[in-house]
């Protein structure tokens, strides 16, 4: 069985995943957070926002973030030192 066959969202609106508006008007915070809220207590948070992180720019809240939360988070990766190997 795909992670995917066992994501909450399967049971939700699919439009609350994709909150449609100004990212700062009440509206889309308070779906944004609902949409959170299922992640939450989703069985295949990891699975779900490890596919997102891989697959790149994705739209939609995903493993409980959003694409804002996910770029950033892949910049703060970016800015981090490799961590590099050291010969015994
Ligand atoms: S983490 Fe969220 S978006 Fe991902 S499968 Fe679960 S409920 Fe759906």
């Amino acid at each position: 069985m795909d992670w995917r066959d066992r994501g909450l969202c399967l049971r939700e609106d699919p439009d609350l995943f994709f909150p449609i508006g100004n990212i700062n008007s009440g509206q889309v915070v308070i779906q944004t957070d609902q949409a959170k809220s299922v992640c939450r207590r989703c069985p295949v948070t990891q699975q779900c926002l490890a596919w997102a992180f891989a697959v790149g720019p994705v739209e939609g809240v995903w493993g409980g973030m959003t694409e804002g939360e996910r770029r950033a988070a892949r910049r703060r990766a970016a800015r981090r030192p490799a961590v590099t190997k050291t010969a015994a």
